[in-house]
């Protein structure tokens, strides 16, 4: 009798509860182990007095890349978790009190544009059509989906990339298309979903909003953590073990191959580890330095991390009509905006701010009448040498002021939460380095083989999944990293490990 190969994942949060279903569901006896007391790392829930929050992440996009993970443990999505569609997928308000109502529907935003710039309106179907095959080639097994860890493959995708023009930067790309600034941010912006210079990341990033068009905005009641629970389910009606404060402080590694993970002074033995924990904490703090000569301190010192969020979670008991389930409210300033954030690292005194209202879709995240928002403000990592616990009161009511003024009125008077969070959360709650919030950032040059890869150059049974490994942040590309690691661990264990 054979016996069960066993591999355990370091951290649960999306990455970690999709490499655990995978590895499960391929025959290994998986364990995973979860630092905090609560699953989902960034898309943790909050509830208080009564009011329910997501987190982090609060768009379900590209449903085909969530189904497929159901799949691979011989269920579907459609099974498992109700969508509900969002139509707009989110209301834009720019500075000078106009708005646009971001959707996939390709007639209403051409009417929208029309309002402001006939020309960019026309050139709408162009954009859309030229970053139709930048999605399909990101998406498709070939490349999003499957490791990327040799310049022989990415030599292979160079000639369609030049072609697709993906090495340009996104701002400068879009701007050929669209002389209005609220199209040229519209269609630029995507890259500060996943925490990455709209100026500077390539414009392969074009594909995240082609993949909104194509797959649409969804919602599941109860909010993100809904998809966090139904994955860890799925995990243990598999079979998978979950162990929750369980903070690991050190992978074993002997004769070059990692043996095992040790956390709360328990050794866990492996034949495999993957670890969903930051990339840098994880060869930094828990590969020993002796077992290092590509990921060495100095290599982890020099990546670009992105930037991070100051987080607002608002309980107010009153509702606001104004605000749409997604709400982007802009300030007139983006391309100096975005340099405070990532190359002066300076708190700006104006703001740009994304609200998350769930209570406009589901009502019962909060008491009747009442609602739930969550404001996201994109600010600088940690290495701005912000003190966030001196600079954190003040910058919530310089925020809340705003607010009202530009149209929730009462909003002070009728908060009955509000819990601030700060990079410092990411920093020592979730170990990201310097309280990033996406991962490294997706610059040109941390992109595609020059992001981190899936199987470790240094360890070769140790694998990586999430935001800070291939292909990149956000939950559809945080999936896609774990569908690529076991492409990885089959090609080393084979189809029945
Ligand atoms: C505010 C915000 C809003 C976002 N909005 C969206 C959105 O709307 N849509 C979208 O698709 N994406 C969104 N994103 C991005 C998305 O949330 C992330 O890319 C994704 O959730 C990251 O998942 P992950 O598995 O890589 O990392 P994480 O969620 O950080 O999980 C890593 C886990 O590892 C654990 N860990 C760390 N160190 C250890 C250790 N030593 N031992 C044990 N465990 C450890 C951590 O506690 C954590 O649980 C958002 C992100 C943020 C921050």
């Amino acid at each position: 009798m054979s016996i069960q190969k066993r591999a355990v994942v370091i951290g649960g949060g999306f990455g970690g509860l999709a490499a655990a279903i995978r590895l499960q569901s391929m025959g290994f006896a998986t364990t995973l182990l979860e630092k905090n007391t609560q699953l989902g790392g960034r898309a943790g829930r909050i509830r208080e007095k009564g009011y329910v929050f997501d987190a982090g992440p609060s768009l379900i996009t590209a449903p085909t890349v969530i189904d497929a993970l159901y799949k691979s443990a011989g269920t579907t999505l459609a099974q498992r978790l109700p969508l509900v569609a969002l139509d707009p997928y989110y209301r834009v308000h720019f500075h000078d009190g106009t708005w646009i109502d971001y959707s996939g529907d390709a007639e209403s935003m051409k009417a929208q544009m029309r309002r402001f710039d006939v020309r960019d309106a026309q050139a709408y179907d162009r954009f859309q059509a030229d970053a139709d095959p930048v999605r399909r080639t990101v998406m498709s097994d070939a490349l999003g989906g499957a490791p990327l860890d040799t310049w022989g493959k990415m030599l292979r995708f160079v000639p369609k990339a030049l072609k697709l023009k993906a090495f340009l930067p996104l701002h400068f790309h879009v701007s050929r298309y669209f002389r209005n600034f609220r199209h040229r941010f519209l269609f630029s912006f995507h890259p500060l979903f996943i925490g990455g210079d709209p100026f500077r990341s390539p414009s392969i990033y074009r594909m995240i909003s082609s993949l909104e068009k194509v797959e649409g905005v969804w919602f599941t009641p109860g909010g993100m953590h809904s998809l966090v629970e139904s994955l860890a389910s799925l995990f243990q009606e598999k079979g998978g073990q979950i162990l929750l404060g369980s903070e690991v402080e050190r992978i074993v590694v002997d004769n070059g191959r990692a043996e095992a993970v040790v956390a709360q002074g328990v050794e866990h033995p492996a034949d495999l580890v993957v670890s969903n924990a930051d990339v840098g904490h994880t060869y930094r703090d828990l590969v020993p330095i002796s077992a290092r000569t590509t990921w060495t301190d100095r290599r982890i010192e020099k990546l670009d991390q992105s930037m991070s969020c100051f987080l607002l979670y608002l309980g107010v008991k009153r509702r606001y009509d104004k605000l749409h389930h997604h709400t982007l409210i802009l300030s007139e300033r983006y391309r100096e905006l975005v340099r405070d954030i990532f190359e002066r690292k300076i708190l700006p005194d104006d703001f740009s701010l994304y609200l998350h209202t769930p209570t406009r879709t589901d009502p019962t995240l909060a008491p009747e009448g009442c609602e739930s928002i969550y404001v996201l403000s994109p600010v600088a990592n940690n290495k701005s040498g912000i003190d966030w616990e001196k600079e954190k009161d003040r910058y919530a009511a310089k925020i809340l002021e705003f607010l009202e003024a530009w149209g929730l009125e009462g909003l002070r008077e009728n908060l009955e939460v509000c819990k601030i969070v700060t990079p410092d959360h990411f920093e020592h709650d979730l170990n990201s380095l310097d309280g990033n919030a996406f991962g490294i950032s997706p610059g040109l040059l941390q992109t595609g083989v020059l992001r981190p890869h899936n199987r470790s150059e240094d360890v070769p049974n140790l694998y990586f999944v999430g935001a800070g490994t291939h292909p990149g942040a956000g939950v559809p590309g945080v999936l896609l990293s774990a569908q690529a690691m076991e492409k990885c661990v089959r090609e080393d264990f084979g189809d029945r490990p």
